[in-house]
């Protein structure tokens, strides 16, 4: 039986986030877990409806589970995020505040997708160094998508942003005024993979894919279900960041704060963390290479430090929310956080 409270923080700015802590019947012997979500989800996307999820399993194995609500949660208002306003605000203050709770001075990262892209970021500007461990899925720092989808990043975005300052895969369900409605016809038109609303404008919100965020033969029925609720509005800001960034290879910051740098790959990291990275041999969504690229990278830094794990068969966010993940995944994932660093 699990219980959770939610712990408010604030973000650098001001903004007001919060923190999922999830407590089972034992007292957590292992350090705190910081689980950060990524785009037009919430932090409960880590909770989906299968027999036993990532936080199940890291509580049952004596972790200290934080779940964090940043800027993009869809709990929160929405707001234009970009992963620049993540990286310096958010996450550094999610980090304090899960020390300044458990009195742990380190502290462990799972992190996915643009939850990966911006907490990469504070760590190779050096803004969460108590973070000693980071478990990575998807994108970190070299975002890769299949040709297809960088032309529409490149011709959509600039459209689109022109039009509606969000879109919202929810519009599958209940679509008001003129773009809203234009979308969710465009999406019946286009896509026929399956009847739930939500899942084909997920599909159609990031990327080019049917679906796009998982392999429909990785989810049970209720999970498949259960995603209705779990997606909403994702700010055409961050697409604008994302198309650049896509366009480099690399991340790149937009909103020239100082304790940021341009570009995030130009000089070496300043995180002394260990990175393992997952990528889904079969996501569409962001390729398998964005993950190969950044392990390169951290092992130039330092050799034979770092992991990757090619999860054969899965997609995207399948990785955390399959029906087999917490046998094919979720090993992978203690085993890393178990590692000494
Ligand atoms: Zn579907």
């Amino acid at each position: 039986m699990l219980t959770e409270r939610i712990v408010p923080f604030e973000a650098a700015d001001g903004f007001a986030c919060n923190l999922i802590h999830v407590r089972g019947e034992r007292e957590p012997d292992k350090g705190p877990v910081l689980l950060v979500h990524g785009a037009g989800v919430r932090a409960n996307v880590f909770r989906a409806r299968v027999q036993t999820s990532l936080v199940d399993m890291l509580v049952d194995h004596g972790y200290d589970v934080w779940l964090e609500n940043w800027r993009a949660s869809i709990d929160l208002p929405p707001n234009p995020w970009t992963l620049d306003q993540a990286a310096l605000y958010d996450h550094p203050a999610a980090v304090k505040k899960v020390v300044a709770e458990t009195g742990s001075p380190e502290i462990k990262a799972v992190i996915h997708c643009q939850g990966s892209t911006s907490f990469a970021m504070s760590a190779v500007a050096g803004l969460v160094p108590q973070v000693t461990t980071i478990v990575s899925n998807a994108v970190s720092l070299h975002p890769v998508v299949p040709r297809i989808s960088e032309f529409k990043l490149m011709v959509a975005v600039p459209i689109v942003s022109m039009l509606t300052p969000y879109l919202n895969p929810q519009w599958g369900l209940h679509a008001e005024g003129l773009v809203p409605n234009l979308i969710k016809g465009l999406v019946a038109l286009t896509h026929h993979e399956c009847d739930n609303a939500v899942c084909k404008q997920a599909s159609f919100t990031f990327g080019t894919g049917a679906p796009t965020l998982w392999r429909h033969e990785n989810l049970n029925a209720e999970t498949h279900e259960w995603i209705k609720q779990e997606f909403a509005h994702v700010p055409l800001r961050f697409f604008q960041q994302i198309t650049r960034c896509v366009r480099a290879g690399r991340l790149l910051s937009v909103e020239a704060f100082p304790e940021l740098p341009a570009d995030f790959t130009a000089q070496p990291p300043r995180t002394k963390a260990r990175w393992a990275f997952l990528a889904g041999e079969r996501n569409v969504c962001f390729l398998a290479e964005s993950q190969v690229r950044t392990f390169d990278f951290f092992q130039k830094v330092r050799r034979d430090y770092h992991s990757l794990h090619v999860l054969a068969g899965y997609g995207h966010l399948d990785v955390f929310i399959g029906k087999d993940a917490a046998a094919d995944v979720f090993p992978i994932i203690l085993d890393e956080l178990d590692r000494a660093h």
